[in-house]
């Protein structure tokens, strides 16, 4: 199917892009930026946007870097760029390892990490991989700008805290000291949505756990942060005893359904499989 009739803009600074969402106001513009979600739904008319607003052309946007404590990961920022970033395999181990797992290398080509998160798919990798290392939006409108902690970034299936205007210019993730991290995703076959997936940072300090960052993928309706088995962590050794504890309060946290990709129960078991194992080789990749 075609997608509806749409008009097209594509702006070269932020500001004018922004001038044209103000202008649709009742959010009947569309921010483009991979297309790799947008484009689709539009072709199956379920969206259908009475304009789109090409970010691709705004200079920028692509910065991929640590800047006052922060790694900045602008707008335009590839899943393949983050896929080859050695920034992020030895410092956000839970993103450099999130980035390969993505889909094919066709939409790791297009898509960007901002849209992924504004798409809000509770099957997206990097919704997780950003929870666990407590990201945060810098999101901008004509009205001005406003910093949103991924905690209350998304509300459901699809559904988030972006008003209609508003652009994702930035994501910023605080920059660890003495961590580790990774993501852990099982697919049916590569480049399939996760059937279930576990971000796991641990930061350690003194010999125990500073700060535990454990999100899921695919087993809720929104990509879910494991608070339970964060809290666990805290404080403690990362000893097996502890791991087993995190592991399965990890699993009670989840809310998985039964569908094609497999039942409530087995995805709960890959998540506390996968919160034990991601966990494990955070504790290795830190007395390395
Ligand atoms: C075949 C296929 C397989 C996939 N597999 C996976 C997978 O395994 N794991 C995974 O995580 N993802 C997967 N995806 C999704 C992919 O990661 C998309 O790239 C991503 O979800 C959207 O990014 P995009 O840049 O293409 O956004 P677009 O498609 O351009 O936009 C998506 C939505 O976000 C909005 N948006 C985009 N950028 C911004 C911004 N800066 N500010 C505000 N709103 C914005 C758009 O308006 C639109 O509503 C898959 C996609 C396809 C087509």
């Amino acid at each position: 199917m075609y997608p509806a009739r749409f008009e097209y803009f594509a702006p070269t600074n932020v500001d004018e892009a922004l001038e044209l969402l103000a202008r649709y106001d009742d959010g009947d513009a569309k921010v483009l930026a991979g297309g790799m979600s947008l484009i689709p739904v539009m072709k199956l008319r379920i969206a259908a946007p009475a304009a789109l607003v090409d970010i691709n052309r705004i200079d920028g946007l692509d910065t991929l870097a640590e800047e006052d404590g922060s790694l900045r990961i602008g707008a335009l920022v590839r899943h393949k760029t983050c896929e080859h970033s050695d920034l992020l395999k030895s410092k956000y181990g839970a993103l450099g390892a999130a980035a390969p797992l993505i889909s094919d290398p066709i939409v790791r080509n297009l898509g960007t990490v901002a849209g992924s998160v504004a798409h809000a798919d509770p099957q997206g990798d990097w919704g997780s991989a950003l929870l666990a290392l407590r990201a945060e939006l810098v999101v901008r409108s004509a009205d001005g700008e406003r910093t949103i902690p991924i905690d209350e970034f998304f509300f459901g299936p699809f559904m988030t805290a972006l008003q209609p205007n508003e652009l994702i210019t930035e994501i910023r993730v605080p920059t660890p000291a003495r961590s580790a991290g990774t993501y852990l995703k099982l697919e049916r076959k590569v480049g399939d949505f996760a059937t279930a997936g576990v971000a796991v940072h641990v930061a350690m300090a003194n010999g125990t756990v500073d700060q535990a960052g454990i999100a899921l993928t695919g087993v809720g309706a929104t990509n879910l942060r494991a608070e339970a088995a964060e809290q666990a962590l805290v404080g403690r050794a990362l000893d097996d005893e502890a791991i087993d504890e995190a592991a399965r309060l990890a699993a009670e946290g989840a809310e998985p359904q039964d569908d094609f990709r497999g039942t409530e129960e087995y995805k709960r078991n890959v998540v506390r499989i996968f919160t034990a194992r991601g966990l494990h080789k955070a504790k290795e990749a830190i007395a390395s």
